[in-house]
């Protein structure tokens, strides 16, 4: 799944340069995240990294955007242009 920031957001500017993908951006009255961009920073980092610096614990899993861990490799490649090995698509999805 892609992440999203719920309307608790302080805009406290926290998770955005923490980024991968460059998915977090200032939206209308609150940050919000490109769910095209957002891999759950799988091929980055072990764990979200938004989630881990949120001091409102606000970025909960998006329940639209459900996506297997094979998915968000194909899209980390997608967006980084950078090979994925096909054991890491078999791997995730066991
Ligand atoms: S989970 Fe990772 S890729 Fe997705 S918005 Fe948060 S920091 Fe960006
Ligand atoms: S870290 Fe949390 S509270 Fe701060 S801008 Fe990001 S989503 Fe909003």
């Amino acid at each position: 799944m892609a992440l999203m920031i719920t309307d608790e957001c302080i805009n406290c500017d926290v998770c955005e340069p923490e980024c991968p993908n460059q998915a977090i951006y200032l939206g209308a009255e609150i940050y919000e995240i490109n769910p095209d961009k957002c891999t759950e920073c799988v091929g980055h980092f072990e764990e979200p990294q938004c989630v881990q610096v949120c001091p409102l614990a606000c970025i909960p899993v998006d329940p639209k955007r459900v996506e297997t861990k094979p998915v968000l490799w194909l899209k980390f490649a997608q967006l980084t242009g950078r090979p994925v090995a096909p054991e890491m698509l078999f791997i995730a999805q066991h």
